[in-house]
């Protein structure tokens, strides 16, 4: 009997929950209510709050925030690997328009002048056809109503992938991995930069070190989210 329901189920809403695989209902959008409930949320808390730890006094940041936690097996992780490897853009969407909603709601937020998503690589933005990033960037400024820049700030390398190098290479490998190809658009602007998921920070590091060299710039980052 249950099989037999839960066969109607699929044949009238065919869409199901990213983390449980149970059929979404009217109202319910790539995941169920129960699995929402159960997302590890950061609620921009700033005592535990790992990505404003991480660049707290930082003179070039002016704020720095993560949506949720980022367990490994957690759902966070799923969500992050259907974004990212299963064309899922529109998770990205929905997961950067919740947290622009919660994040407008529960601290004094500066709205940006302009929200930059961390760049890809050329040949990987090629050959996953998207950068997961921007996704997160749009559904954000659904509710900002900014510009998003996609062409100021670019990657000259593939670093995502260099895991056989020891930490220290990874590290200066992507400090000089970002180039601005025009800066003269940002200068004096608000950025927002965002980003999927941090864990050193080093990425974000990276990015706000060239961003930097834009005369009276101010940075704020966004991630999705921040590893423990
Ligand atoms: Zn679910």
């Amino acid at each position: 009997m249950k099989r037999i329901l839960t066969e109607l189920l699929y044949l009238f809403f065919p869409n199901t929950c990213v983390n449980c695989k149970s059929p979404l209902i009217i109202g319910e959008e790539q995941l169920c209510i129960a699995c929402l409930n159960q997302l590890s949320y950061t609620r921009f808390n700033v005592n535990q709050n790992p990505a404003e730890l991480l660049f707290a006094g930082r003179n070039e940041i002016s704020a720095a925030y993560a949506f949720l936690h980022y367990e490994k097996g957690g759902i966070t992780q799923k969500l992050i690997f259907s974004l990212k490897y299963h064309n899922n853009k529109k998770l990205g969407f929905l997961l950067g328009r919740m947290a622009a909603l919660q994040l407008i709601r529960q601290v004094d937020f500066e709205q940006p002048d302009v929200i930059i998503p961390v760049p890809l690589h050329k040949k990987r933005l090629k050959k996953r056809g998207y950068n997961q990033s921007e996704w997160i960037a749009k559904g954000f400024n659904s509710v900002c109503r900014k510009s998003i820049d996609t062409t100021s700030l670019v990657r000259l390398k593939k670093t995502e992938t260099q895991t056989k190098k020891s930490v220290y290479d990874r590290i200066t490998g992507i400090e000089t991995a970002f180039q601005l190809t025009s800066g003269e658009n940002l200068e004096g602007k608000h950025v927002l930069l965002i980003d999927d998921v941090m864990t050193s920070g080093a990425t974000l590091n990276a990015c706000v070190k060239e961003l930097s060299r834009c005369e009276k710039i101010k940075i704020s980052i966004f991630c999705l989210a921040v590893a423990q």
